[in-house]
């Protein structure tokens, strides 16, 4: 009890103004509280713990005091466990890409794919909604996803060897895009791997864009004078705010695969994925529909004139190699109707 007093009174008086050549400085402190001996018996031990008690005081919003909890400990390890798999996982290039087809609705023509992240334990692909919360929260994000972006240019390389190029999607979550050199490691890539940036779709929620308007701006700005496409992901979803569709330059709506789902079967679903085709048509944008799984859904996007579609019903995410096969298969029966 008179411990929880003394840190009070601490930030008390840590927290009060100080004037300094007529101008006022405020300070704040954060604190970290452990035990003896139920924490740790040397100094070693008890430090490390009123440490982390402390940086969760931090993380919490600063200017208070936490005690140590053993649940936060634990947590903390098996984060660093995880960034340290990370880092065996680059040095043995255990992430990959898959592909996930995009088909013309009208035409049944295949456009391109998305390039969803794998990391391949031991033959055994993790799907990133494991892992992408830690390797964005660890900035690990940004190592990962340089490499797993190689990967895919190198492999798009491959496919295309003289062959009508077609598009690639990939995700940028908020740490890459608000990284300094993401522009520069991009383009760098695209360059070496002959990749025509016109035929690049970057996927970004409006989650991304708010967390760093003004930089996300300019980044966005940069990459579509190059000729680089600009997709909201999960559209709908979010905070959406209609002034990201007027101030970014957006090219392509991505309906978000939960209105999908019970698209012919609820009318309020139906609505808002109606609503969605119709605004991206009059402001000429792109109209994707994700997580499409069985042909009625199908028919009523090619019936509100949705241009795009993606889902299960068409293709899984793909391994490199049947990707291409897939792709030589499209292009042959291509040139034999040519
Ligand atoms: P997303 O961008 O919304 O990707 C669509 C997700 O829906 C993928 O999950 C895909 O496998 C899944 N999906 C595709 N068709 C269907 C369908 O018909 N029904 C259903 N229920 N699901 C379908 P996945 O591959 O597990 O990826 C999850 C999320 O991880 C992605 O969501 C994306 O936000 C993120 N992600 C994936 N790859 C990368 C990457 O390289 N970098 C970054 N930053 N994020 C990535
Ligand atoms: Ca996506
Ligand atoms: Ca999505």
């Amino acid at each position: 009890q008179k411990l929880f007093i003394y840190a009070e009174d601490l930030l008390k008086s840590i927290r009060q103004p100080i004037a300094v050549n007529g101008e006022t400085i405020r300070t704040s402190a954060s604190i970290g509280v452990c035990y003896f001996p139920s924490h740790g018996r040397v100094a070693g031990d008890l430090i490390a713990r009123s440490e982390h008690a402390m940086n969760q005081a931090k993380k919490i919003g600063k200017d208070i005091y936490t005690i140590f909890d053993e649940s936060i400990e634990n947590s903390s390890i098996l984060k660093a466990e995880m960034i340290q798999a990370f880092n065996k996982g680059l040095d043995q290039n255990e992430f990959e890409m898959f592909f996930q087809p995009r088909y013309d609705i009208k035409t049944g023509a295949m456009l391109g794919s998305e390039a969803l992240l794998r990391w391949n334990k031991g033959g055994k692909f993790m799907a990133p909604d494991t892992f992408l919360d830690v390797a964005e929260e660890s900035g690990m994000i940004v190592n990962i996803c340089n490499h797993a972006f190689d990967l895919a240019f190198k492999q798009y390389e491959q496919l295309f060897n003289g062959n009508p190029p077609i598009m690639l999607a990939i995700n940028v979550s908020a740490k890459q895009l608000s990284h300094p050199d993401f522009l520069n490691d991009l383009f760098s890539m695209m360059e070496e791997h002959h990749f025509p940036s016109e035929m690049l779709e970057v996927e970004l929620t409006e989650q991304t864009l708010i967390e760093n308007y003004e930089s996300s701006l300019a980044t966005l700005n940069a990459l579509s004078s190059a000729g680089v496409k600009v997709a909201l992901d999960d559209f709908g979803t979010g905070y959406s705010s209609l002034s990201y569709l007027k101030n970014f330059p957006v090219n392509v709506l991505k309906i978000d695969k939960s209105f999908i789902k019970d698209i012919h079967q609820d009318k309020s679903d139906l609505e808002l994925a109606k609503a969605i085709i119709a605004m991206g048509k009059s402001l000429n944008m792109e109209v994707v529909a994700e997580g499409v799984e069985n042909n009625k859904q199908l028919n009523i996007l090619a019936n509100e004139g949705c241009h795009q579609a993606q889902g299960y019903l068409l293709n899984k995410p793909l391994p490199f190699g049947k990707f291409h096969d897939l792709f030589n298969e499209t292009t042959s029966s291509a040139d034999a109707s040519a």
